[in-house]
């Protein structure tokens, strides 16, 4: 049996058309969706109270209702669901004044074409650690994630509290009057619809943990500290929503002999004093194998050679670093008697002093150089 729509709204059959826009206005505001989040007793007297207000604030349905009561709209208008929260709504600008009429319903526009909210599944963060190598050249990377995927043999039905649209709208009292916007349903956290069956194993949200191995591509020239995302390996969310993302997180691991700056390598060699006067070559880690590089006899300590493109590869696409080969020369501490006296005998020789050429620039102005 349906209830009457003047008890409804709690006016008489005599009531003036002003007295049952103010009763449903009351109505309206007290069995509001936002103000009873999750109350489904209110959720259907703020419905009942809208139809009976459609109802009755129309002249020619009121007087089919007075003459033939529920009867009048049977197989027609409000058959079934009744009114859905759209419908009610869009009437709200009638009922609540200027602050809805005309274009005032914009922050209502985002769902009144019918097009659905879709909500995202949260996101799963990981690190993958890399080493100087993976970085300078780029790796794909294959993890195992263990992510939430919806259950298999989950049902759902569409969510009563905002019609499977998602969300529901809100009044607020502000300085400009009524303003209405849209907010996520509570009742079914946006996604439109509510679970309705679920295997043992799911989760209350019908999800349950799978084991994947997700296949990450890192371009080259990654840093420390950055983020990469994989979208849709996220977590899947309830519903029909979509998955959200993977988060990786990018740690990279140091190199034993290479240091890295920018897109540059830096390597510090330490050849001998008998290396460096007469001249030889030496192996050096790059990164994607060795190098073999040549010491011109007569190199001096300080020297920086430039191995061109042995760098790391640019993030941005576009060329690689270089290698820079820092030129040590070391001095023995301890001389046998021999060594002792030969190196007694160039000291003051005119071969072993020091005679640096413009060519052979300072540590100082080389550093300069290689950062102008
Ligand atoms: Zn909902």
């Amino acid at each position: 049996m349906k209830e009457d729509y003047y008890d409804i709204l709690g006016v008489s059959k005599s009531a003036s058309a002003a007295e049952i826009k103010k009763a449903y206005r009351k109505k309206a505001l007290q069995y509001h969706p936002d103000k009873n989040p999750g109350d489904a007793k209110a959720e259907e007297m703020f419905k009942k109270s809208a139809e009976a207000y459609e109802v009755l604030s129309d002249l020619n349905k009121k007087a089919k209702y007075d003459q033939f009561g529920h009867a009048a709209f049977e197989g027609g208008g409000f058959g079934g669901g009744g009114m859905n929260m759209d419908d009610i709504f869009s009437q709200f600008g009638d009922i609540f004044g200027s602050a809805f009429g005309g274009g005032g319903f914009s922050g209502f526009s985002g769902f009144g074409g019918g097009g659905q909210r879709r909500v995202k599944g949260s996101n799963l963060r990981i690190r993958v650690k890399l080493t100087l190598e993976e970085v300078a050249n780029g790796v794909e990377k294959k993890v195992k994630v263990r992510r939430k995927v919806q259950a298999e043999g989950v049902t759902y039905k569409t969510c009563s509290t905002c019609n499977g649209r998602g969300q529901v709208t809100k009044i607020q009292n502000t300085i400009l009057g009524r303003m209405q916007t849209a907010a996520t349903c509570s009742n079914c956290g946006g996604s439109g619809q509510i679970l309705d069956g679920k295997p043992g194993d799911a989760d209350a949200q019908g999800l349950k943990i799978s084991e994947e191995t997700v296949s990450i591509n890192i371009p080259a020239g990654v840093e420390e500290g950055m983020q990469l995302k994989v979208p849709g390996k996220g977590n899947d969310a309830p519903g029909n929503g979509i998955p959200g993302d993977l988060l990786v997180a990018i740690e990279t691991q140091e190199h034993e002999t290479l240091k890295r700056e920018g897109d540059n390598l830096h390597h510090d060699l330490y050849i001998s004093i008998a290396d460096a006067i007469l001249g030889t070559s030496k192996e050096i880690d790059a990164v994607g194998g060795k190098v073999r590089i040549k010491l011109e006899p007569g190199i001096q300590s300080g020297k920086i050679l430039r191995l061109r493109g042995k760098g790391i590869s640019s993030l941005n696409g576009y060329g690689s670093g270089d290698l820079l080969v820092h030129v040590n020369v070391w001095t023995p501490k301890e001389l046998n008697k021999e060594q002792r006296e030969f190196f007694e005998s160039m000291q003051g020789n005119e071969n072993f002093e020091p005679k640096p050429e413009k060519s052979d620039k300072s540590f100082f102005e080389k550093v300069k150089d290689m950062f102008s």
